[in-house]
């Protein structure tokens, strides 16, 4: 197995904490969208998007996405990656695509306990946990068809980890 492995999921659900602890436990590299954007744009998202907006952003990360994707990569992508097809087709056809599944109080309570993350911008500028129940209704459909395998997110990062590298043993068979 050297193909890269997406996580994908919710702004919360632990796609970078996780997404470390994987490529260690694989010895792969690992590779944040978000952070790979940032440094790429030479500001935050959070400034991008209040100069640029939601579109563009879409744009620039759909090609962060494909210029990062190189084997041997645990890739943790940005909460929306999902919503364009292109980004979920290239996804699903270069590596395994690992959905980290989290309930919608869990992700209220991290959301609420880490301000860097909770206070990123919004879709609508009302609080994440404001507006989460809708953006998970809307791509919960959407993670499920992109997803390779679904895990159970609400557990220790640990044990995420454990489950994935199962998953991931059941495919090299
Ligand atoms: P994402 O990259 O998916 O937005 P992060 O990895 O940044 O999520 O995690 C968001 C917040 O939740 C962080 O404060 C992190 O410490 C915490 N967190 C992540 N995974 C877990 C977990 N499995 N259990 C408890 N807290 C977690
Ligand atoms: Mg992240």
């Amino acid at each position: 197995m050297s193909f890269p492995v997406y996580l994908i999921g919710a702004r919360g659900c632990g796609k970078t904490t996780v997404g470390k602890l994987l490529a260690r436990q694989l010895d792969y590299h690992f590779c944040d969208t978000d952070q790979q954007l940032q440094q790429h744009l030479e500001q935050s998202i959070a400034d991008y998007v209040e100069q640029y907006g939601w579109e563009m952003f879409r744009q620039q990360e759909h090609q962060t996405l494909t210029a990062v994707a190189s084997n041997n990569t645990v890739v943790a992508t940005g909460g929306g990656i999902i919503l364009r097809e292109d980004n979920r087709h290239h996804m699903s056809h270069s590596g395994t695509v690992i959905w980290l599944s989290v309930d919608h109080q869990i992700l209220v309570e991290r959301l609420t306990a880490d301000p860097e993350i909770g206070q990123r911008p919004t879709l609508t500028g009302r609080p994440i946990t404001e507006e989460l129940y809708d953006v998970l209704q809307q791509r919960t459909p959407l993670y499920q068809q992109a997803a390779h395998h679904v895990i159970d997110a609400n557990q220790p990062p640990e044990k995420i980890v454990t489950d994935i590298l199962t998953a991931l043993s059941h495919d090299a068979l």
